[in-house]
């Protein structure tokens, strides 16, 4: 320190750098430090985990055979967990069925385990990425500032991940990506650019035209309510600028009869049948342990008010995206002050509204509210490969350079409001199409941008807006997480760059670790 002041910030050094405490993030950084090296993990929340430690209580997995590694350690710590609090006979052990679903402090508490049992792993919570520097083509630091203290520190690294879920850090790197949806012709996608699908009888709709735009799917907080009353956060008013009129469109589903039940009930949806024909079910309810519920805002009804919401947040400053975060927590809380208070909705529907509360317990530094906005989709990066529609429903499921398997269904949430003409659904939502997608494996080079050396993008990957909605699964990008830590970690041991690993060896490494890399014969 001189004279002149203190210093401007704190250098610190580590092999490996990763940006977001994300699921994906975290794997990343354990599958590196659990190979021998030093990691930075940087995360913008107070709080590690990302929507799996947010709400998103009930894991994104159909097949749960395909995906092993890092995320099914994560399903056996919890359950560990519920079965060393509750016994192994208790409901609670049930109610978390294997350790796929999770009360958010029981995830949280589980990633901080995995994390803080590594030496090497080093966690700057709450902090902004400030800037990055580069040389090279090459990613040198990033400048990093604690968002409460304001002091910034300046990170250098060999190898860097980016986990985010916005893309953030290979942007200011000069990564080329996408914002937005491809048009159909792009990539000769069915279900690119604008659409309107029946998603339960698998036809197009007029109104589709496969034209690119800027729309991204509709973000939404994932809730945690609890049904106890002896752990109730009761809303004791609206919050504020609230207006009714941003959800009576509700009131018109209703009449409609889309807020009736699928037409094929599938277990683990998030279907709550005494929801069925409620204005309770503009919310899909998932029970997990101890009287909580996973809280998905249900897509399906004209009325959901969340589209065209996330407006300019992928590319907005800090207070920008502060204050679009506001407006999803305001919308979302006036949804459940609306469906529990409102007078025009129906007493019967009110009453199993006000069975559902804010749990006391959770995220009691954040008024019991989560503290991650499901950011669905942000930026795509310009990698070596691009996923495509094809890779998931027509074409051949294997590549040579597997390092994961994608197993969800095309699941686009809504990216427009309701249009006057809309009278089935809203424009963009591609609800599930398990009749199209099958398993497929997950190409190595989608990781790897196609302008930048010393960066492996885990999380906003090279894909299409409709592969996109398959592979933004928390298991899904854990195990590319995995792929990403052992990659740098080979990217350092042979003194070349992430596009030059020897696939094999990272392929033999991640079965190793249990990762499933390829579609399994047969
Ligand atoms: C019905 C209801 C309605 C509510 N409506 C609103 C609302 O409209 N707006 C609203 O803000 N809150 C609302 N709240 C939440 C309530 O005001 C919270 O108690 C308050 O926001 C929590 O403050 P905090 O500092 O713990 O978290 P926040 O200020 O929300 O911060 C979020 C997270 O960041 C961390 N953090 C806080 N400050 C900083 C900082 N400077 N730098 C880095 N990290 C930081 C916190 O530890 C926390 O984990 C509502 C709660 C309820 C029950």
């Amino acid at each position: 320190m001189t004279d002149a002041g203190p210093a401007p910030f704190t250098p610190q050094q580590a092999d490996i750098v990763v940006l977001g405490a994300t699921p994906g993030g975290i794997a990343a950084a354990v599958a590196a430090a659990r190979l021998g090296h030093s990691v930075l993990l940087v995360e913008y929340h107070r709080h590690i985990g990302g929507m799996a430690a947010s709400g998103l209580g009930k894991s994104d997995i159909e097949h749960r055979e395909l995906i092993g590694g890092l995320f099914h350690e994560f399903t056996e710590r919890v359950l560990a967990a519920y079965v060393a609090r509750y016994g192994a006979d208790s409901d609670n052990v049930r109610l978390c069925d294997d350790g796929y679903y999770y009360e958010p402090s029981v995830a949280e508490a589980v990633f901080e385990g995995m994390v803080g049992e590594q030496a090497g792993i080093g966690v700057h919570r709450g902090a902004r990425l400030a800037d990055v520097t580069c040389s090279n083509a090459s990613v040198t630091a990033i400048r990093i500032i604690d968002r409460r203290s304001g002091r910034a520190t300046m990170i250098h690294g060999c190898q860097f991940v980016d986990a985010t879920y916005e893309g953030d850090l290979y942007a200011p790197a000069g990564a080329a990506f996408r914002l937005g949806r491809e048009a159909r012709d792009d990539f000769d996608e069915p279900h690119a650019g604008v659409v309107y699908y029946d998603y339960q009888d698998g036809r197009f709709l007029p109104g589709t035209t496969g034209a690119a735009d800027d729309r991204l799917p509709a973000y939404t907080y994932r809730l945690c309510l609890t049904s106890d009353p002896d752990n109730a956060y009761r809303l004791t008013g609206p919050p504020p600028g609230y207006d009714r009129g941003e959800y009576v469109g509700y009131f018109d589903d209703l009449v409609a009869g889309r807020l009736s039940g699928p037409k094929t009930l599938k277990p683990g949806r998030g279907y709550n049948p005494a929801h069925f024909d409620t204005l309770v079910r503009a919310l899909s309810v998932t029970e997990i342990p101890n009287r909580k519920t996973d809280v998905n805002i249900n897509p399906r009804p004209l009325g959901f008010p969340f589209p065209e919401e996330n407006r300019g947040y992928i590319e907005g400053d800090d207070a920008t995206r502060q204050r679009i975060r506001q407006r999803h927590r305001d919308l979302t809380l006036g949804l459940l002050w609306f469906l529990q208070n409102d007078e025009h909705i129906p007493a019967e529907d009110r009453r199993i509204a006000n069975g559902y509360h804010l749990p006391r317990d959770e995220f009691t530094d954040n008024g019991r509210f989560p503290f991650q906005l499901y950011v669905r989709e942000g930026r795509r990066l310009v990698g070596e490969y691009t996923l495509t529609e094809h890779d998931l429903t027509t074409g051949s499921r294997r590549h040579e350079d597997a390092i994961a398997v994608g197993e969800f269904p095309i699941d686009s949430f809504p990216c427009r409001k309701r249009q006057p003409t809309d009278t089935q659904v809203l424009e963009g939502y591609l609800g599930m199409l398990d009749e199209l997608t099958h398993p497929y494996e997950i190409p190595y080079r989608i990781m790897i941008p196609v302008n930048v050396e010393n960066l492996i993008v885990p999380v906003a990957a090279s894909t299409t807006h409709v592969a996109y909605s398959s592979i933004r699964m928390e298991p899904t990008w854990m195990a590319l997480g995995q792929a990403a830590g052992t990659a740098a970690y080979l990217a350092l041991r042979h003194g070349v760059t992430p596009r030059h690993v020897p696939v094999d060896e990272l392929q033999r490494l991640l079965a190793a670790q249990r990762q499933i890399v390829s579609i399994p014969d047969g």
